[in-house]
């Protein structure tokens, strides 16, 4: 049946992890989310105390502060799968060979609002020398790397995570979508309305049980984040039998 609604599109939470041999933020989830079908990859950046940008989760990687270190302290350690720790522009190249997938750019909180800045700018202009702008969003949970995003790519998609600015704000501010916890979501269920009126688009986040997909697809979420995206897939392609 047509729906004049747009479908709900699957972002992979840091790529396509749970499957053989990949793993969290890795090239290898990355090459799985393009091979289901998701329309994107979601992954984590850090910048070096050097200025180089990595993708990882956490802070640290094995003990080491990665914010607070040069590239050179970490560049030999790996993932569980196996993986070379990613830079930034490993992952970007792999992507090139990945047609269609959408780069959800997580740029994480750095220490300073300069240093935000600064990550903020490093990130761009990488995105820019690999000819990738139509290709990434950009989502942060830290408003002067988000704000710098908007100022310096002011064609670009960039959504704020951190849930406690309204969809009014957020289009105030120059946001073109809102990228929050779904309790947030499910707390404030008027603010879907509000950013559809606000054509602010709705992501959610990390949506990893049917039920609750389906419940966030009917509420009107046009992105779910999700570390189960075959699934989610499927419930998209499938509503009313799964
Ligand atoms: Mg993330």
């Amino acid at each position: 049946m047509l729906s004049v609604q747009a479908q709900t599109k699957i972002i992979a939470h840091r790529g396509y992890w749970q499957t053989n041999g990949s793993a969290q933020n890795s090239l290898r989830s990355l090459e799985e989310a393009h091979r289901i079908g998701a329309y994107g990859a979601e992954f984590d950046v850090h910048l070096t105390s050097d200025n180089v940008l990595v993708i990882f989760h956490d802070d640290t990687i094995q003990g080491i502060s990665i914010q607070d270190h040069p590239y050179s302290a970490i560049k030999d350690l790996t993932l569980s799968n196996g993986e070379p720790l990613p830079t930034l522009e490993s992952y970007l190249q792999r992507s090139l060979t990945l047609p269609g997938i959408r780069l959800i750019f997580e740029l994480k909180p750095h220490k300073t609002p300069e240093r935000n800045r600064e990550a903020a700018r490093a990130s761009v202009e990488m995105i820019r020398q690999m000819g990738l702008e139509d290709r990434t969003e950009y989502i942060t949970f830290n408003n002067d790397a988000g704000l710098e995003f908007i100022r310096i790519a002011p064609q670009a998609q960039v959504a704020y995570l951190n849930g406690d600015l309204s969809p009014a704000r957020l289009k105030e501010l120059g946001y073109t979508g809102l990228d929050y916890n779904y309790k947030k979501m499910l707390q404030h269920p008027h603010w879907f309305k509000e950013a559809r009126e606000l054509g602010l688009t709705i992501n959610v986040w990390t949506v990893n049980k049917p039920d609750l997909i389906r419940q966030l697809i009917h509420l009107g979420a046009g992105f779910i984040t999700t570390d189960i995206p075959v699934e989610a897939l499927s419930i998209v392609a499938h509503p009313s039998t799964n």
